[in-house]
């Protein structure tokens, strides 16, 4: 391919909205243009790395011995009314009406039409298991679509849907799609580790989510630095024993504290450490109140709270529902005499007493409240978000928290699809059987993204050889020369002979422009041809990722060039 045939607007400025390093060197590098907020053209080059990312993704799923299909991306709603989630999923769900009047959407995803389809295909355990899977564009109207092919609102996904006769078939299918993701980001290059995350109403350890180690990632990862533990925090479980504290004798009472309103201010004002305190949180829960309470320096695990109340819906209680439930402006609710049925209080503060805490009235706080003695508790559990002084659940030792990018998931979904719409079969005995299914995401658009945040440089993208848009870069630096000329068209045709995708960089432009664009667009192996070098019997051989130099002799070229590419290929980690 010739670069002046081939379309790379490369850019100085990256864009102003860009954020993140990737939508950045995306949009500079010449890969991806916005045609609107979320919503991006993939540009050849651009296009050329997701390609690679999805046959990599193909190749592996088909080993796993799953087929491809290629479903609609409009789906009528009454499927979605059928499953529950018309009402359920929120504005994510972008929605509309065809002449008819009739609803659709667009799918975010395809655990509906799969198993429509596969309820009216599949009659006996004879045809199970089965695995389909696609590669396809989907759209979720996303709240903050600020990161480029991050987070983009249209993105593509691979979706893959298991269908099972048993639990075991179950297990099974998921254990393989955990080893094919495990082979599939080997395969591209990427730093990555699996983590146990939070299956939703579902529990258990059902879901894992595959997430590129990068300091730029929107999730945080609980590691066990002893065993194999490794956690999304949303989901990572907090140990905590001790010993109970249940009694006090000195009695409650009331401070005033005017004005002052969070634990920062009501530390400093009455003198008190943030951990003599308690938080009370208050929610709207799919319409109805519920209090948590947690210590006063810690934070809130909301999707814990989620799951142990079993809430579809979950919203931080607005000035005036505070106001209605505790009768007090925001700022002093707390636990006693607090008119609202559910009051959870994290585990730890079960092992301690003399609490300080809101006193649901302006400007005023209670001190020496024991929870055992003043609160009408519903329950504890564990509700606060892990921190790095906390141990590892599963060894008790101690554990590191680092940041992912969750660029895949695996979960298992049981019968909640196949139960809504009755996707059933009859088992070995003719009896009817709801199917157990598995879902399977890999966000193909936001790999690439992900890969660029994980490799990079002052300069631009490092791209790892199975995700970089060509593997070589041949620049010529002097077009005018017929001798350099043809040592590029002869290296150019070595190199396709070696099956290696190949750039030249055959642009009317000065070296010092080649030079910046070459290492801007991230092509891991870069060999430039130039008649000084030609003289001395040499071509340059730069390794992008390390930015190391060699010279390689045009006399003896092939071998000095396997050699040397096994050592920039090396250095990936590439399985
Ligand atoms: P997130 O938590 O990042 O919003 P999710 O858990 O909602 O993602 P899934 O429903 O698990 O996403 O989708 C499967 C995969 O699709 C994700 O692992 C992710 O890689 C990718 N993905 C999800 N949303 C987006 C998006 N807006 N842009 C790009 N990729 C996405
Ligand atoms: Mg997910």
């Amino acid at each position: 391919m010739r670069w002046s045939r081939f379309y790379i607007p490369t850019l100085k400025e990256a864009p102003a909205d860009a954020e993140v390093v990737s939508h950045k060197l995306l949009t500079r590098a010449g890969m991806i243009r916005k045609l609107t907020s979320g919503i991006y053209t993939y540009m050849p080059l651009g296009l050329r790395s997701i390609t690679k990312a999805s046959a990599i993704v193909r190749e592996e799923m088909d080993k796993a011995g799953a087929n491809e299909v290629s479903m609609p991306m409009v789906q009528p709603a009454d499927l979605w009314q059928e499953s529950g989630r018309w009402d359920f999923y929120g504005k994510e769900l972008l929605r509309l009406k065809d002449r008819h009047n009739r609803d659709y959407c667009l799918g975010p995803t395809h655990e509906e039409v799969i198993t429509d389809l596969v309820r009216g295909e599949v009659r006996s355990y004879r045809q199970l298991p089965m695995n389909l899977y696609q590669i396809q564009t989907k759209f979720r109207d996303e709240v903050r679509p600020r990161f480029g092919l991050m987070r983009g609102r249209e993105f593509i996904m691979k979706d893959a849907y298991s269908f099972d006769k048993d639990q075991d078939g179950l297990d099974e299918s998921y254990k393989a799609m955990y080893a094919a993701y495990n082979a599939i980001f080997t395969r591209m290059g990427l730093q990555f580790r699996p983590v146990e995350a939070d299956s939703g109403s579902i529990g258990g350890s059902f879901s894992h989510e595959f997430m590129v180690l990068a300091e730029t990632g929107e999730d945080t990862i609980v590691v066990c630095d002893s065993c194999s533990y490794a956690a999304n925090v949303e989901r990572a479980e907090i140990l905590c024993s001790g010993e109970e504290c249940d009694a006090l004798e000195t009695p409650m009472e009331e401070v005033s504290t005017p004005n002052v309103r969070t634990i920062e201010e009501v530390s400093g004002f009455l003198n008190a450490p943030a951990t003599a305190f308690i938080k009370t949180l208050l929610f709207d829960a799919d319409g109805e109140p519920v209090a948590v309470l947690v210590r006063g320096d810690r934070e809130l695990n909301d999707v814990k709270l989620k799951n142990l109340i079993q809430a579809d819906t979950l919203e931080m209680a607005t000035p005036e529902q505070v106001r209605e439930w505790t009768g007090a402006p925001v700022g002093f609710a707390g636990p006693v005499k607090l008119n609202i049925k559910r009051i959870y209080a994290d585990n730890e503060l079960r092992f301690a007493t003399d609490w300080i805490v809101g006193a649901n009235k302006a400007d005023a706080h209670l001190q020496h409240v024991c929870l055992k003695r003043d609160v009408e508790l519903t329950g504890y559990a564990d509700l606060r978000v892990i921190t790095e002084n906390d141990v590892c659940p599963k060894c008790g030792k101690e554990i590191s928290l680092t940041k992912g990018i969750e660029v895949g998931h695996v979960f298992k979904l049981g019968t909640k699809y196949s139960e809504s719409l009755g996707c059933t079969f009859l088992d070995e005995n003719g009896k009817d059987k709801v199917m157990l299914m598995g879902c399977y995401g890999i966000g193909v658009s936001r790999v690439v993204a992900s890969c660029i945040e994980q490799n990079h440089d002052e300069n631009g993208i490092c791209f790892p050889p199975p995700l970089a848009p060509f593997e070589a870069l041949v620049v010529n630096l002097d077009i005018k020369s017929d001798e350099v000329n043809d040592k590029v068209d002869e290296i150019y045709t070595f190199l396709k002979e070696q099956g290696i995708d190949v750039l030249v960089d055959d642009r009317k432009e000065r070296p010092g422009v080649k030079f910046k664009d070459a290492d801007l667009i991230g092509i891991p192996m870069q060999i430039v041809v130039g008649g000084r070098g030609l003289k001395n019997g040499i071509l340059e051989a730069k390794d992008r990722r390390t930015g190391e130099k060699s010279e390689l002799p045009v006399e003896g070229f092939a071998e000095a060039f396997k050699e040397w590419k096994e050592k920039v290929y090396a250095g990936w980690n590439i399985g």
